[in-house]
């Protein structure tokens, strides 16, 4: 088991590094457009803070080269602020003399929100000498970015290998539901994928097979399968060089007794540019959502889960067209009476377009982290963290 705050005793008056994940959406104006990575970290650092740990907050923000002034850490130490009045202050630097002196002026119960972590490339580099500048900051670390926790950076990776260290709330929340969920299934256990790409999401699926009942299959993905199975797709989205591999899973699946369910019907777009319902997709056609008879058969199969896992997608959802099958599906698994993980960017915000976000059991915070634990693989920057 790995070490979380709550196994960290004494705290009172000591530093604390705590990498958080407040890599937030912002408008064209550099205004938040929302805060829920934000509230997420509060739990962690309101039980750090409550202690009269002194708090060293960090976390990156976009992809800066170099330091930007549109992608400021200071709009988010704003929010925190409201959160711990008359505590938090901000530094517009990460590392250097006037970290150390701002670090060196805190008082017990002080937070201080540091730069923008990628205004420096020694942190996705996972430099050396950055990750002696930032470790040099404090006693103990902790991380809480789970949205990052796949990489190896020298926020989280690095500076773990240097403090005692341990994981905070959110991590410990995502590794535990990920875990249960793929160990102790309760079934029936059904799977839904989707999204663009099957190459990235192979493993995904073949980590599920024998441990799902059911593995429902839309979106761009299914496209791929359909082709292995011999169907015409058109011009949909294709993996030409998974095809193989396409047809290696659903002989898998069907050695293991997991049931692969594919779309029967199709919202297309023809060359013509008119969006028609078929059956058989034809030559002249792209797939861009499944129809409504898959939508029966997909909700069916949702209604009769006790655990469901989503990931991706079903349509082209950003498209008002192709939106209503990831819409449907959406609503299916919100209000089936299963337990509930939505996990990937484009899911959880499909999820919350239609308003129903928290209707969800779990809405995983990290994208790729979570596609990692849905491979049933072992996060770096979580492997590092000292065990128990
Ligand atoms: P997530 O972020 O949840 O892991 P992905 O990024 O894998 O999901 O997939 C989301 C993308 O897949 C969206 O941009 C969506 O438009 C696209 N997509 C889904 N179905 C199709 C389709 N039939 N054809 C083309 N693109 C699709
Ligand atoms: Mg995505």
């Amino acid at each position: 088991m790995k070490r979380t705050i709550r196994d960290l005793k004494n705290i009172k008056g000591e530093r604390i590094l705590v990498r958080c994940d407040f890599n937030v959406p912002l408008d064209n104006w550099g205004d938040i457009l929302d805060d829920t990575r934000i509230i997420a970290a509060i739990p962690t650092l309101k039980f750090l803070n409550d202690q009269g740990a002194k708090l060293i907050v960090c976390s990156h923000l976009g992809r800066p080269k170099g330091y930007d002034k549109f992608l400021s850490m200071f709009p988010v130490s704003v929010v925190l602020m409201k959160y711990f009045p008359n505590k938090v202050k901000f530094c517009n630097k990460v590392i250097g003399p006037e970290v150390k002196k701002a670090v060196n002026q805190m008082k017990n119960g002080d937070i201080l929100v540091l730069e923008n972590l990628r205004f420096h490339d020694g942190e996705e580099k996972n430099d050396p000498t950055f990750v002696n500048e930032l470790s040099s900051l404090a006693q103990f670390y902790v991380d809480d970015a789970f949205g990052v926790a796949h990489r190896k950076h020298a926020s989280n990776y690095g500076v773990a290998l240097k403090l005692p260290n341990a994981i905070g709330f959110l991590i410990e929340k995502e590794i535990n539901v990920f875990e249960k969920a793929f160990k102790q299934p309760e079934h029936p256990f059904v799977a839904i994928f989707g999204g663009a790409k099957v190459s990235d999401k192979l493993n995904l699926i073949k980590n599920v097979i024998g441990v799902a009942d059911k593995i429902i299959i839309g979106g761009g993905m299914a496209y791929t399968f359909l082709k292995a199975q011999g169907y015409e797709i058109g011009n949909s989205i294709l993996s030409e060089d998974q095809l193989d591999n396409a047809k290696q899973i659903l002989r898998l699946a069907r050695q293991k007794g997991t049931e692969i369910l594919l779309p029967i019907d199709h919202m297309c777009l023809t060359d013509k540019g008119m969006v028609v319902r078929v059956r058989e997709i034809g030559r002249d056609m792209t797939a861009l959502d499944i129809g409504y008879k898959t939508v029966k058969l997909y909700s069916k199969a949702i209604k009769g889960a006790k655990q469901i896992i989503w990931n991706g997608p079903v349509g082209k959802y950003e498209d008002r067209r192709f939106k209503k099958g990831t819409t449907k599906i959406a609503k299916a698994v919100a209000h089936s009476k299963a337990y509930t993980i939505v996990g990937g960017g484009d899911s959880v915000s499909a999820v919350n377009m239609c308003g129903l976000g928290d209707k969800i059991n779990h809405l995983s915070t990290g994208g790729g982290a979570s596609l990692k634990l849905m491979e049933g693989k072992i996060l770096p920057a979580v492997e590092v963290i000292d065990t128990l």
